[in-house]
């Protein structure tokens, strides 16, 4: 005679069953964001955020900076804009670093 699993253990066991799919969900999702991330950087890189054309790098008072082929504008990555203000405590750039302070 074969014991019949208690329905305790039968529980147990399918409450592991599902832990284990829930992991391997989870895992998977994470892998597809990684790769959602990576697509979404590939595809985004040196792109103006504004048009979506190309970004070419500019020297401006010794900073480089992205400016859009197409529209033109021009785009500062993270410190660029503290640089170019760097010791200049008046002028145009520092009231407008001055904003976002
Ligand atoms: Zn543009």
């Amino acid at each position: 005679m074969v014991d019949k699993p208690s329905s305790k253990e039968e529980e147990y066991f399918k409450k592991l069953e599902l832990e284990r799919m829930k992991k391997a969900e989870d895992e998977r999702l994470a892998k597809m964001e990684a790769a959602e991330k990576e697509r979404l950087r590939e595809l985004h890189f040196m792109k103006c955020p504004k048009c979506g054309m190309d970004l070419m790098e500019v020297q401006y008072q010794g900073v480089t900076l992205d400016r859009c082929v197409s529209c033109e504008g021009t785009w500062f990555d993270k410190g660029e804009m503290e640089q170019l203000v760097e010791g200049k405590e008046s002028g145009l750039a520092a009231k407008i670093l001055s904003i976002f302070r």
